[in-house]
């Protein structure tokens, strides 16, 4: 069974479209306020902000490694090093930009903080 890589290919891309570009507006310094409650709404702003640049970020690399992949034919194959198998088509189909096969994915998940969990 073969991948159809061209539509996989296009896929990617859309999704990679839908994305836009990180904006830093939020980011920015802003006049420090004197008051004590506009700094504390200030600082969890931009706390929210980065968390939310940081996870667009994450699916962005991901989504440009997984074209890489498919530019260099090695697309579907887990990238754990020692692992390296086929992917399962039904989890590629579900989320094409998927670097790892499901033990592989469930491995590391055990390992992470749960905030970078079902990202
Ligand atoms: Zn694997």
């Amino acid at each position: 069974m073969a991948l159809d890589l061209s539509r996989i290919r296009e896929r990617l891309q859309g999704m990679l479209d839908n994305e836009h570009p990180p904006s830093r507006e939020v980011l920015r310094e802003r006049t420090p306020a004197s008051d004590p409650i506009a700094v504390a709404t200030d600082n969890v702003e931009k706390e929210i902000a980065a968390l939310l640049i940081d996870r667009r970020t994450t699916r962005i690399i991901m989504l440009e490694a997984a074209i890489y992949r498919v530019d260099k034919g090695i697309y579907g194959n887990c990238r754990v090093r020692e692992c390296g198998d086929q992917i399962d088509e039904k989890r590629l189909e579900a989320m094409p930009a998927t670097p790892f096969c499901r033990s592989c994915q469930e491995k590391r998940e055990g390992k992470q903080p749960r905030r970078f969990r079902a990202a």
